[in-house]
């Protein structure tokens, strides 16, 4: 096995009286597919949060791409990371989010440039033509001077996916990301994922309800409870022979 490209230990996060994860182990193999699936309020979304250092942590420790993520290094003693370290953490991760979260003030090209200049300090023509690659690879090529409220939900989601992507991380973080939309939008979105998962190199960590999906793209399940895993495998395996009572309980309920 290779080293893993995501790993957290023991890792704890609160809110309040809350404990939402309760010493998660997790790993997730360089070019692995996997799928996280959970009842509402499981800490689904809480791993890709933390991940996208959008939320902190409360003890444990996660490292990506075999560095400390919320600490650093620093004369050989490990403390908590400052700024600089958590930017380029963040360059190896892309999320895309149930709500799409696009700049509702900026042009489709806009919203995929914007990061490409500004973080990884691209020139203007480059991340230009860096959106024109993503556009057209979600099949939006012909969008690019239209603002999001413009176009569908499944085009804007398709949108940030290439958003997410112009900035070529090595892992993308997926929350629910058909959730949101109409049922007639779902399949345009599910098929660009489908095809970012023949994407050998690329690290996928998706949270989502559609089961059939999660069977089809990915290497490994995992199911969610109550802040920790309690059991994961294949999708064969898991779908078809769950040996823990709970993910059997949930299934039923979903599938
Ligand atoms: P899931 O994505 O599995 O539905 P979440 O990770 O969003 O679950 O949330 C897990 C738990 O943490 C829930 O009980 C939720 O209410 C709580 N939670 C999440 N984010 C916050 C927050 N910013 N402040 C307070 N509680 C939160
Ligand atoms: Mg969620």
């Amino acid at each position: 096995m290779n080293e893993p490209i995501i790993k957290l230990e023991k890792v704890v996060k609160r809110f309040g009286d809350t404990t939402v994860l309760n010493e998660l182990d997790f790993e997730v193999q360089p070019g692995e597919k996997v799928t996280i699936i959970g009842p509402s309020g499981s800490g689904k979304s809480t791993v890709l949060r933390i991940l996208m250092t959008l939320e902190g942590i409360d003890s444990g420790m996660i490292y990506v791409a075999g560095q400390p993520l919320w600490h650093e290094y620093k004369n050989d003693a490990l403390v908590p990371a400052g700024e600089a370290h958590l930017r380029n953490m963040r360059k190896h991760m892309g999320m895309v989010f149930q709500q799409f979260n696009l700049f509702p003030h900026m042009t489709v090209r806009r919203n995929i440039t914007e990061a490409p200049v500004h973080v990884l300090g691209l020139s203007k023509h480059e991340a230009r033509q860096r959106a024109e690659e993503y556009l057209e690879l979600v099949g939006l090529a012909d969008q690019a001077d239209k603002f999001p409220r413009q176009l569908s939900g499944g085009q804007q989601q398709r949108v940030a996916i290439a958003r997410a992507l112009a900035m070529r991380p090595r892992i993308m973080l997926f929350d629910e990301p058909t959730s949101a939309l109409d049922p007639e939008l779902v399949g345009e979105v599910l098929s660009v994922i489908q095809r970012l998962s023949q994407e050998h190199d690329l690290t996928m960590l998706l949270v989502t309800h559609e089961m059939q999906f999660a069977q089809q793209i990915s290497d490994r399940v995992c199911f969610f409870d109550k802040g920790v895993i309690v059991e994961q495998g294949t999708p064969e395996t898991l779908f078809a022979n769950p040996v823990e009572p709970r993910t059997r309980e949930f299934l039923k309920g979903v599938t």
